[in-house]
């Protein structure tokens, strides 16, 4: 099982398609896709290698301006799967991007009780599975508020 020493479910996995995504990321730069279809030009996240809302295969990477808005939130106080134990609570969100696509995430460095729908916020990263458990470290898109 790779030797890993502790297992862990907060580290998400690169393949050859999201490689970009994850590189990106390393350097503090959030992607999304963005479709070039005549008649659509939307841009999706997660990503994906067709757009979810045409189905063309036209997509290609866009950078982000990394501001998003508030849509949905939890927090959690309870979470069984390592690390996330360590964390709670903690604020897991569905965001707006300002490019349109929603995405999950974790609200940071926040008042759980001071978010509102809405609320303006800027793409942030942390490195998880930095070293301690052999992982070499990736940067996961988090959000703050502004
Ligand atoms: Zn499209």
């Amino acid at each position: 099982m790779g030797g890993r020493a502790r297992r862990r479910f907060d580290l998400p996995e690169a393949d050859a398609f999201t490689a970009e995504y994850w590189r990106a990321a390393a350097e503090g730069r959030l992607l999304v896709r963005r479709c070039r279809a005549e008649g659509c030009g939307a841009a999706h996240h997660y990503p994906r290698e067709f757009c979810p809302h045409c189905w063309s295969e036209d997509v290609v990477w866009e950078e982000a301006s990394g501001h998003a808005t508030l849509y949905t939130w939890s927090v959690v106080h309870r979470n069984d799967l390592p690390p996330f134990g360590e964390r709670v609570p903690y604020v897991a969100a569905v965001v707006e991007l300002a490019e349109g696509p929603r995405m999950m995430t974790e609200i940071v460095e926040c008042d759980p009780g001071a978010l509102r729908v809405g609320r303006k916020l800027r793409v942030a990263f942390r490195t998880v599975g930095d070293g301690a458990d052999g992982g070499e470290g990736i940067a996961v898109p988090v959000f703050r508020p502004v």
